[in-house]
């Protein structure tokens, strides 16, 4: 495997971009910032065999990002995408970049979250269907985006594993499954997500606690390392952390 040198950044001067930056100059590595304003532009990379592009910015920064690599082929360096609030377009262009090189998609790069995610599945697999569940999100007051895209995609990761075999989609979404979001903006929070699965007479709540950004900029980093020289495909936190 190739050893990770330089990070390019498309929102490095955003919030998590700065905590990337701090944190991988720490850690030896160098970063190319990409400017995004007043239009997107992906700089003449450094050191080509041992960069990853890492994208924390906002959705219509990452659907220019990912034209200029489908446009880009075949070389550009392996990518990962933080940002939250994606068009359908947005990911659909992603996925066919991910056809030609190593692309990992992640609403939340904590490996606490990431752990949350497995323990939601088994238990919306194993509950029976009597319990109902519903999920609660709080964030900072700048958050654009609501729900989060972590707390979406613990909504999808509840209907997959209840989804039984051979009943269509639709008629699960008017089960008495169906799994409320509610969100909460304010404060400082760097994000709190809490799953609550109630039946009769008992109920379980899976809460995660961010107390920093530094998490997700650690993931980052950690999932950097282990998608230089992948083959392509798109990839998850899951194949990460081997769950
Ligand atoms: P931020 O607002 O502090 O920074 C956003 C960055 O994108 C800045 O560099 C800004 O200049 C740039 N940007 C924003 N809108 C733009 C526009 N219209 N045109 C050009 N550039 C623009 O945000 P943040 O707190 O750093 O979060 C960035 C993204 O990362 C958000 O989508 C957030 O939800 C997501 N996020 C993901 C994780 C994760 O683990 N996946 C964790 C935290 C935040």
């Amino acid at each position: 495997m190739p050893k990770l040198e330089n990070i390019v950044l498309v929102g490095a001067s955003g919030r998590m971009g700065r905590c990337i930056q701090a944190l991988a100059e720490e850690e030896g590595l160098s970063v190319q910032a990409c400017a995004t304003r007043p239009k997107f532009q992906l700089p003449e990379i450094r050191v080509p065999h041992a960069s990853v592009l890492i994208d924390f910015s906002h959705s219509t920064v990452t659907h220019s990002l990912a034209e200029e690599l489908e446009a880009r082929a075949p070389y550009a360096p392996p990518l990962l995408v933080g940002t939250t609030g994606l068009l359908p377009e947005t990911v659909k262009t992603l996925r066919s970049c991910a056809e030609r090189r190593a692309c990992l998609l992640a609403s939340n790069f904590s490996l606490g979250m990431t752990l949350l995610r497995a323990c939601v599945r088994l238990l919306a697999a194993r509950l029976p269907a009597s319990f109902g569940t519903e999920i609660v999100e709080i964030h900072h007051r700048h958050k654009r985006d609501r729900p989060s895209g972590t707390a979406q995609s613990l909504r999808q990761e509840i209907q997959g594993a209840r989804r039984r075999e051979n009943e269509p989609a639709d008629s699960q979404d008017q089960s008495p499954f169906n799994t409320g979001l509610h969100s909460l903006r304010l404060g400082s929070f760097a994000g709190e997500h809490q799953v609550i699965f109630a039946g009769e007479g008992e109920n379980l709540r899976l809460i995660h606690q961010a107390e920093n950004r530094q998490i997700f900029a650690r993931g980052a980093l950690y999932a950097a390392r282990w998608i230089l020289g992948r083959d392509p495909g798109l990839y998850s936190m899951e194949d990460v952390f081997d769950l």
